[in-house]
């Protein structure tokens, strides 16, 4: 399992931990087109633990930083 981080500083100034088999993530590819070079934000990662991937968005210092639903999947 992957971890990724969504960072993003335009609709909120904010960095989302999610999953690699979660939808929105996709492994980094996201569910917008064209996500690299997007100014809205970056994914950040892969990170092989949850832990790492938390500490990579406090990294980021946005004013929100969460973990996204998909990390509370079983
Ligand atoms: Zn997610």
């Amino acid at each position: 399992m992957s971890y990724w981080v969504y960072e993003n500083w335009t609709a909120e100034d904010k960095a989302v931990v999610h999953r690699g088999d979660c939808g929105q993530c996709n492994d980094g590819h996201g569910c917008h087109k064209n996500i690299h070079g997007n100014k809205n934000g970056q994914w950040l990662g892969p990170y092989s633990a949850l832990s790492l991937a938390r500490a990579a968005a406090d990294a980021t210092r946005r004013a929100v930083r969460k973990d996204h639903r998909c990390t509370k999947w079983p």
